[in-house]
């Protein structure tokens, strides 16, 4: 009798302990009341950025201090497809659609910091893509234009830009080989498209003292990444700064 009270008594008491143990693991793996699950995944977003930034960026030796902000505060996974998101703090360029990418962090900090941007500079940027090159330009300049020629990624950035309030950035659609000549000149001109040449009316659009880094050469062959000065009195100098590989920058010229 008193073993059988004891045994009762055991099963209420291992009931008790499992129903315990089971509510403290749901708590555990569960979001705390009145966070939504997008916000753990931000906070997941933001360690996966900060460790690019450390290991991408800062450690092949980009240390300009606003490029580095930019580079930690832009949620590079919003630029990105969806199928893509999980990977878009990696060390490599995307695809966005319509056979375009969005470039490597690397390459997207490095031309950024070759620019000399401040925060009262002007930016041209050719190439608008998924709008991610233009959200880091715009965390470090006064305004960044930025030109698509596929009238769908224009839109689609257009849209992720003015989500994220990103109001100091106008996108247009259009041949950015022809530039922006009604807000010209400009402080700086960043090409995120392979040129044959260096378009002529872009040098035009550069205000003296200023800075463009474009990519020039074929898509099948070895493309350097250019920068090119204009001089206070207007003379150009260019200098090779490495190889790269970048989509073709289109459009009617030749
Ligand atoms: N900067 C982009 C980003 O952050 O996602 C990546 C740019 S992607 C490497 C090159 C982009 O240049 C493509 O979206 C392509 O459609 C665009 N493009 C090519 N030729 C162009 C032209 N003539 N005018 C404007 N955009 C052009």
């Amino acid at each position: 009798m008193n073993a059988g009270y004891n045994t009762t008594k055991m099963n209420q008491l291992w009931k008790i302990i499992s129903i315990s143990a089971l509510i403290f693991f749901i708590a555990a793996i569960s979001p705390a009341k009145g966070a939504p699950q997008d916000e753990f995944n931000e906070t997941a977003f933001a360690s996966k950025r900060k460790e690019m930034v450390s290991k991408q960026i800062i450690w092949r030796g980009v240390r300009n201090e606003d490029v580095v902000r930019a580079m930690m505060i832009v949620p590079r996974h919003r630029f990105v497809p969806k199928e893509w998101v999980l990977v878009a703090y990696d060390d490599t360029p995307l695809p966005i659609g319509h056979g375009q990418t969005i470039s490597q962090p690397y390459i997207v900090a490095y031309m950024t910091q070759i620019l000399n941007l401040n925060k009262e500079s002007r930016v041209l940027e050719i190439g608008t893509g998924s709008g991610y090159q233009a959200a880091i330009l715009s965390r470090i300049v006064k305004e960044a234009y930025t030109i698509e020629i596929i009238p769908k990624l224009a839109e689609s950035a257009s849209l992720i830009l003015k989500k994220l309030d990103y109001q100091n950035v106008k996108v247009t659609c259009g041949d950015g080989y022809y530039g922006r000549p009604e807000h010209a000149p400009f402080d700086a001109i960043i090409v995120t498209a392979a040129a044959g040449h260096i378009p002529p009316p872009l040098i035009g659009q550069l205000k003296a003292g200023g800075r463009m880094i474009i990519p020039v050469g074929g898509p099948f062959m070895i493309q350097n990444l250019i920068l090119v000065e204009k001089g206070n009195a207007g003379e150009i100098t260019t200098g090779n700064l490495m190889s790269v590989r970048f989509v073709p920058l289109t459009g009617k010229h030749k």
